[in-house]
C-alpha cells in the first residue's frame, strides 16, 4: 500500500498542543510515513500522531463528577423543582421534623434542601449560601 504523503504536504493529525485533530504540514517523512508535522493552527512542531492513544485518553480521563457525588448541587436541585414544590416548601421551625431531600423554606436563608439528617434533632440543610446545620425536633419547653 502506498500513500501520497510527502514532506510539505498536508495531513490531518493530532496536535498535542491544541488537543485537537487538525490540519498539519508534514515536515519529515520516515519510510513513507509522516514523522514530524507542524500544526497549521499553532505552528508547533511535533511527532506525527493520528489521534491520541486510547491509553493516554483513559489515563487523563478527568472525573469532575466525582467531586460532586457527595454534595448536592443547590442550583441543580432548585432548578429541578416545580413551582408547586417551591410554594409547598415546608416552613422551617426548630420544633419541626424534617426528612432527607425535603424542601424547606427558612425565614432567613430562603429555600433549602435537607441534605442529611445527622441526628434526630440535627439536620443539614443546603441553602443558597451553602450547607447549614440546623436543629429539628426541638421540644418547645414550658414557657417558650
Ligand atoms: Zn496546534
Amino acid at each position: 500500500m502506498t500513500n501520497n504523503y510527502t514532506a510539505g504536504g498536508n495531513i490531518e493529525a493530532w496536535c498535542t498542543k491544541c488537543k485537537l485533530e487538525l490540519g498539519h504540514t508534514i515536515v519529515a517523512m520516515v519510510a513513507n510515513s509522516p514523522k514530524r508535522v507542524k500544526c497549521n493552527t499553532c505552528d508547533s512542531l511535533h511527532n506525527f500522531r493520528a489521534k491520541p492513544s486510547e491509553k493516554k485518553r483513559l489515563k487523563s480521563k478527568k472525573s469532575p463528577q466525582k467531586v460532586k457525588v457527595q454534595e448536592i448541587d443547590y442550583n441543580e436541585c432548585i432548578s429541578r423543582l416545580t413551582d408547586t414544590e417551591l410554594s409547598n416548601a415546608k416552613k422551617y421551625r426548630t420544633e419541626g421534623s424534617f426528612e432527607k431531600n425535603e424542601i424547606i423554606n427558612h425565614s432567613r436563608f430562603g429555600i433549602g434542601i435537607v441534605s442529611s439528617v445527622i441526628q434526630i434533632n440535627k439536620i443539614e440543610i443546603l441553602f443558597k449560601d451553602g450547607p447549614k446545620l440546623l436543629v429539628q425536633n426541638r421540644e418547645a419547653g414550658p414557657g417558650v
